[in-house]
């Protein structure tokens, strides 16, 4: 699996941009916060998707807000930060757990910064992602080779009728998954990740003592 030219460096600037905004926005609406903001660390993996993708986040941090100072102020001047620094801002109001609460959204370079405070608390909370990006390409399948074919079939039996030799899912191929265009990959619903073909459970071919009336229909030209 290669890495995406730049990708990481891509990343790590977009995160060190995060972090210095949310350390300014800190700095100046929350001076007296202890501890001050965590390092960013490793980007995290953004699940269930195919390429996996990575990003890094900024989870929550809490802030003291100033005595002298209502939410109301703090949010208008988080808003008036973030928009001298060029990013796109929304301001909303929303009760959690019914304390209302200010919300001030902002969005830049495919960066999200969230900050919310209320009156009823003397705190702000500072959230911040990056955007999810894909280190690595896509792997690139390849489909497996045959477990049996018409001329490494055991004697006395018969290719599977259900995946003719292969061994693996026909369904999947033996990936246990497929690409899914809106939740990135999902189980394969015809053998639910166990990956192998569910007749002959991976050995390719059947014993022409074993098969079923049934079965047998799917050889006309074999002696029951
Ligand atoms: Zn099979
Ligand atoms: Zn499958």
């Amino acid at each position: 699996m290669g890495a995406v030219p730049g990708a990481r460096e891509e990343l790590d600037r977009l995160g060190r941009a995060l972090r210095r905004q949310l350390v300014d926005l800190v700095d100046d609406l929350a001076p007296d916060s202890d501890p001050s903001l965590p390092p960013l660390g490793e980007p995290e993996t953004v699940h269930g998707h195919e390429p996996l993708r990575h990003r890094y986040s900024v989870d929550a941090f809490t802030g003291k807000r100033p005595a002298h100072v209502s939410a109301a102020d703090t949010a208008s001047r988080a808003a008036d930060l973030l928009d001298a620094a060029g990013w796109e801002v929304t301001t909303s109001r929303e009760d959690t757990d019914g304390t209302p609460h200010i919300v001030v959204t902002a969005r830049h370079d495919g960066c999200g910064i969230e900050i919310r405070t209320t009156d009823h608390a003397p705190t702000i909370r500072f959230a911040g992602r990056t955007p999810a990006v894909a280190l690595h390409e896509p792997q690139e399948f390849r489909r497996p080779r045959p477990v049996r074919t018409a001329e490494t079939v055991t004697p006395g039996y018969v290719l599977c009728y259900e995946c003719d030799g292969l061994g693996w899912c026909h369904g999947c191929e033996g990936r246990g998954r497929l690409p899914d265009p809106t939740r990135g990959r999902i189980n394969c619903p015809a053998c639910h990740r166990s990956r192998v073909c569910v007749i002959c459970r991976g050995a390719a071919e059947l014993a022409v003592s074993q098969l079923s009336p049934y079965q047998h229909g799917y050889y006309p030209e074999s002696e029951r």
